[in-house]
């Protein structure tokens, strides 16, 4: 039963029980209609309650119902069935009341809650914005200024912020079911019940000022997501009388879910839980990971500590260069010490993680480990000699890890005895904030392995995403062909503020010129240097980047680079030093320069991405296209909500992309060579995300 019925004295209990988080499938709905229809014919309640069965109150809309036709009773008929009940009803919040979760409780009239209760209108971040009422119960209930905040960040409150806040009435710590009945109990007895919210005809808006503000701050977090925009049009109608705003809602709320940022958002959503399921993987035996040991405390290393730290495993940090080591540890604390005075983490929890952190002075030491990963020098004798080191040091059931960013892992594997177990886990950096991991899957490496690692990484709330083995793996495979196109468009007449621009406006959290000065020029200097040799000798090469090296203009870092920095401020300030370093490039291979449309430096760019995911997608080396879109988004700043750049690509059709890249070929043929894929699908009509 998806709704149970219970007498408790006069008041009618009604439990919702739809495992796993009570989500408001269409028998709920049914289930919920019903039960008021029985507590309006029954004169002897008195009142109801509403609760949820288990350690959710209501988890939101069901997911398995997106993008089907909707069932009668729909969610707004349902809320102001128990609006209009004829006796009052309060909802008893037992934990996460999400969504239409929260909408549910907003048609009651009290809402009490447990000390575990989380409220929250998450809408937003699927591209849509409440659609049953939230936009204009909720101003009516804690304000519209707060209720704004609310809803266009969708983050929830606990139940101590939600009672401040005004949207729980109690918080209760012991028997939730029997506290909420007393409580109500007590309402009910003196005679004054609080009216529906949706009474309440009028809403003054008390704050017009700190209304503009939080308008302000939306559009600059939105970066191009409409749904924030739209949730703060739909609160604004709240100072409509309730039925013309909740006709406003509904039709915001329509014209979100046609939305091609909807689409994105969705597909961003299915893909992050389809991504860590391994098509046909054999085994699912898992090894049990306590001790990491991380070699190399340089940038990457002294970030993956931090992410096992932060996820509870014991670490221990290596390096060569005691130095290196000694300021991998004060950095660590450091962060941690800056994380406690911003409230982010408790002094015992640092407490705790520097407890589990500890250095060692010899490799040998790292034989205790059951996960070792090496995050040394971008050098490959260094790290051929380090893996033969661990294969002699490490215990047999040992996983070998490498955190190259270009480097044949297969060729690593080969120096050991026990290639099964050697694996590449590709963090980004910063690796303890961001969320993607690339795991490697070499040639050699057993199913056990590889799900370990999977395994590993969700349990530091990583996004693990399988990449094979080639030069970059997905993503700075498909960086490369972009940085290339972006680097040509400078050298053709943009400049790197245009650029940049043009991407940031597309909804990428940085252009490639801004990435490349916090990355550091220097990193993309060791790369072209190692690619020296086997660079093609008739191949486009734009030295422009050569030239800041040159000038000791290494990125955020020096407070120069593509663009200057002043007194370590990081916002980018337009150079004419490097505008003049563009011209001369250009003028010393007598290009002609010419203007770019914004559209223009779009296109090429993501044209490349897309043409280039389509050949990793040949090759085998990524398992779907959502997995390029996962690597993007969650590793690179693409916008979730474009889906990622093949879902972009589907969205926009991929005959357009293929069309583009040959009409660019025209005048650039050796750059712009479009993969088979991208014909064939381009011919037939097809979709990347077709099975
Ligand atoms: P880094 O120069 O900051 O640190 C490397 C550290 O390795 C140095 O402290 C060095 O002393 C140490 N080292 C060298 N040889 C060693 C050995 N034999 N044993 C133990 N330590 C040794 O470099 P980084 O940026 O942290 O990069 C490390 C690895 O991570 C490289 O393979 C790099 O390609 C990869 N990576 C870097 C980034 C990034 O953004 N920096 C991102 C992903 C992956």
């Amino acid at each position: 039963m998806s709704v149970s019925f219970e007498m408790y004295g006069h008041i009618a209990v009604l439990t919702i029980d739809n495992p796993p988080v009570n989500a408001l499938s269409h028998h709920v709905r049914q289930g919920l209609v019903k039960a008021i229809e029985r507590v309006n014919k029954d004169a002897a309640i008195k009142g109801a309650v509403i609760i949820g069965a288990g350690r959710i109150f209501i988890g939101g809309a069901d997911i398995k119902e997106f993008g089907k036709p909707p069932l009668a009773p729909h969610l707004p008929d349902v809320i102001n069935t128990i609006e209009a009940c004829r006796v009052p009803i309060l909802a008893a919040i037992n934990g996460a009341a999400l969504g239409g979760g929260l909408e549910v409780a907003l048609g009651c009239r009290y809402r009490v809650g447990a000390k575990t209760a989380k409220t929250g209108l998450p809408e937003v971040n699927l591209g849509l914005i409440p659609g049953a009422g939230g936009t204009q119960r909720l101003p009516r209930l804690i304000g519209a200024l707060k209720a704004a905040a609310m809803i266009t960040t969708g983050k929830p409150l606990d139940a101590e912020k939600a009672l401040s806040a005004g949207i729980l009435d109690a918080v209760f710590e012991q028997d939730l079911l029997e506290e909420s009945i007393t409580f109500f109990n007590v309402k009910l007895k003196s005679g004054e019940i609080r009216p529906a919210l949706s009474t309440i005809t009028t809403l003054p808006f008390a704050d017009p000022k700190g209304f503009e503000a939080l308008t302000k701050k939306t559009k600059a977090r939105a970066r191009g997501q409409l749904s924030p925009i739209k949730a703060l049009e739909a609160v604004e109608a709240a100072h409509l009388p309730f039925a013309q705003g909740l006709k406003r809602e509904r039709k915001i709320f329509m014209d979100c879910m046609a939305s091609d940022q909807r689409s994105g958002l969705i597909h961003s959503f299915f893909a992050q839980r389809q991504v860590g399921k391994i098509p046909g993987l054999k085994t699912s035996k898992i090894r049990e990971i306590k001790t990491v040991t991380i070699l190399g405390a340089g940038t990457m290393g002294v970030g993956i500590a931090m992410a096992f730290l932060d996820g509870g495993y014991a670490v221990q940090l290596f390096d060569i260069n005691r130095d290196a080591q000694d300021k991998a540890l004060a950095r660590i604390y450091n962060t941690y010490k800056g994380s406690v005075t911003k409230g982010r983490i408790t002094a015992p929890q640092m407490r705790k993680r520097l407890d589990n952190l500890s250095a060692i002075f010899d490799m040998q030491a790292a034989s205790n480990s059951e996960l070792i990963i090496e995050a040394a020098t971008e050098n490959m004798e260094i790290k051929k000699s380090i893996f033969r080191e661990l294969d002699a040091l490490a215990k047999p059931s040992c996983i070998l890890a490498s955190n190259t960013s270009y480097l044949d892992i297969n060729i690593l594997a080969k120096v050991t005895k026990r290639p099964s177990d050697v694996i590449g886990m590709h963090f980004f950096s910063p690796a303890n904030i961001m969320k993607l991991l690339e795991v490697v899957r070499t040639d050699s490496v057993s199913d056990e392995v590889l799900g370990t690692v999977m395994q590993v990484g969700k349990s530091i709330g990583k996004v693990c995403v399988v990449a094979g083995v080639c030069d970059g793996f997905i993503g700075n495979r498909v960086l490369k062909s972009y940085r290339k196109q972006a680097d040509f468009m400078i050298e053709d007449g943009a400049m790197p503020q245009d650029v940049d621009r043009a991407m940031r406006d597309f909804g990428l959290a940085m252009g490639p010129f801004q990435v490349s000065d916090l990355a550091g020029i220097d990193i993309g200097w060791h790369t072209r240097r190692r690619e020296d040799a086997t660079r093609p000798k008739n191949e486009r090469y734009v030295d422009i980047a050569d030239k800041l090296y040159d000038l000791g203009r290494l990125g955020q870092k020096t407070g120069a680079g593509y663009y200057s920095y002043k007194d370590g401020n990081r916002t980018p300030v337009d150079d004419p030093i490097v505008e003049k370093l563009i011209l001369d490039a250009s003028k010393r291979k007598q290009i002609t320069r010419r203007t770019f449309t914004d559209t223009e430096i779009q296109n090429r760019i993501l044209f490349a991405m897309i043409n280039e995911g389509a050949k990793i997608l040949e090759e085998g080396i990524a398992l779907r296209a959502l997995d390029i879109d996962m690597v993007f988004i969650h590793g690179y700043g693409f916008p979730a909500y474009r889906g990622g750049p093949m879902f972009y690509g589907d969205q926009i059709g991929v005959k357009t992309v293929y069309d583009g890249i040959l009409e660019f070929a025209k005048t650039d043929p050796k750059s712009w060579k479009p993969a088979k894929l991208l014909r064939t699908l381009a011919k037939t009509n097809g979709r990347f995300s077709d099975p």
